[in-house]
């Protein structure tokens, strides 16, 4: 059977990062046992790996290495206790993790936020509220609107004899940067339940407007997708009454960042939860930057305790998003599944209440994953 290659940049970084990688790697081979697929992955240091090993957080030859793969894989970068001493824009926070960003011109972000139902006690909201189980997709507009927006700054100004400061932070939307994650966003509800809530702030912002207008003129082209609309304070309410009605929510910047989080919230930890960052796609392929949501659990790391799922479902975005591999994503989200019914549990979603489980480790719920695919 002739299989495809694709190629992909595996950059674990600190903390907890090397031992989900390895989970998510060895998830990848029972995929390639599966599918006619051939992975090329190419491991390379990030984060305080990067600064030890050649000086810098995002070493010259891990970015080549991105630049020459079909995609990232990436672990978390950042160690609290590491050097205070070094200036923050070499923190690798900001040196890996913006540069990449702005390199690759990551501008939608996509946060699954999935609840099963087996792990109900994890979740903050009373079971009622629950349904059936949660499953919301929170896609963000990750370049523009008010994080980036000019003029930015803080002043000193005098009025009525009286000197103060004053900030000014600008919102701002173009129509095309609406346009392109909108797309995004549409796309990714046919792959799901074909419903999408637009969120924004239309009775207050002209930002507003315009993205409910051009949202609702994209929507045009996704005629199998049902499209909503609904203003943001709303949907963070929402978002905690009756969670099960979201199925896609786009967001632009600020909006996302908020609601994510909220969302993310209710799937009861941070190991968990993946996400996609996406960025221009040519021919075929999405060029995509895919990592957990958590960082890198110091408090844990190297310890055999974290939970290696948000990175696996991590691969499973990267197989739907950028190889268009759907099916083969699918499988990785069903064995994530069977793993968990089976009663399989890392200490984040561990209840001493839950007669049928048992506390395994990173690499058990690794194996425990791998042999569901
Ligand atoms: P964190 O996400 O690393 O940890 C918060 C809590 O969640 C901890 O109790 C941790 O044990 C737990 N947790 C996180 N991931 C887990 C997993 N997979 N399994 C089980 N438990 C998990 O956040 P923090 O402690 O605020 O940050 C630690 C470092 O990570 C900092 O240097 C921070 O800057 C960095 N960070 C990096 C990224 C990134 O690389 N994208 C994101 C967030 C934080």
């Amino acid at each position: 059977m002739s299989s495809t290659v694709l190629k992909i940049a595996a950059l674990a970084g600190d903390g907890i990062g090397p031992e989900v990688m390895r989970e998510a790697i060895k998830v990848l081979r029972a995929v390639e046992k599966k599918f006619p697929v051939q992975f090329q992955i190419t491991e390379a240091p990030v984060g305080w790996a990067g600064i030890d090993a050649a000086g810098k957080a995002l070493p010259d030859a891990t970015l080549a290495l991105c630049k020459a793969s079909d995609s990232i894989l990436f672990g978390s970068v950042g160690l609290p206790d590491r050097d205070p001493t070094i200036p923050k824009e070499e923190r690798p926070e900001r040196a890996a993790l913006l540069r990449i960003r702005k390199e690759f011109g990551l501008f939608a972000n996509l946060r699954p936020v999935q609840l099963p139902k087996a792990l109900a006690h994890a979740c903050p909201l009373r079971p009622e509220r629950q349904g059936d189980g949660i499953d919301i997709l929170v896609v963000r507009e990750l370049t523009g609107g008010m994080y980036f927006g000019q003029p930015k700054k803080t002043e000193e100004v005098s009025e009525a004899g009286k000197t103060f400061h004053r900030a000014t932070d600008t919102m701002v939307y173009t129509t095309p940067e609406i346009e392109r994650i909108a797309h995004v966003a549409f796309k990714a509800a046919q792959f799901r339940r074909k419903k999408l809530t637009s969120i924004d702030k239309a009775n207050v912002l002209e930002n507003g407007i315009l993205w409910r207008d051009v949202v609702t003129k994209i929507s045009k082209n996704y005629p199998d997708v049902t499209l909503e609309h609904m203003f943001v304070d709303n949907g963070a309410m929402q978002l905690m009454l009756k969670p099960t009605q979201f199925d896609v929510m786009l967001c632009e910047n600020m909006f996302g960042d908020i609601l994510s989080d909220e969302a993310a919230a209710l799937a009861g930890s941070l190991g968990m939860l993946p996400s996609a960052s996406l960025g221009a796609t040519a021919g075929e392929k999405t060029f995509g930057f895919y990592e957990p949501a958590g960082g890198t659990a110091p408090d844990i790391a190297g310890k055999n305790l974290a939970n290696p799922i948000a990175q696996i479902l991590s691969c499973a975005l990267m197989l739907r998003y950028s190889f268009g591999m759907n099916e083969a994503a699918k499988a990785i989200e069903a064995a994530v599944g069977k793993a968990i019914e089976a009663g399989n549990r890392t200490g984040d979603i561990f209840s001493a209440s839950e007669t049928n489980a048992r506390r395994v480790g990173t690499k058990e719920m690794g194996d425990a994953i791998a042999a569901g695919i």
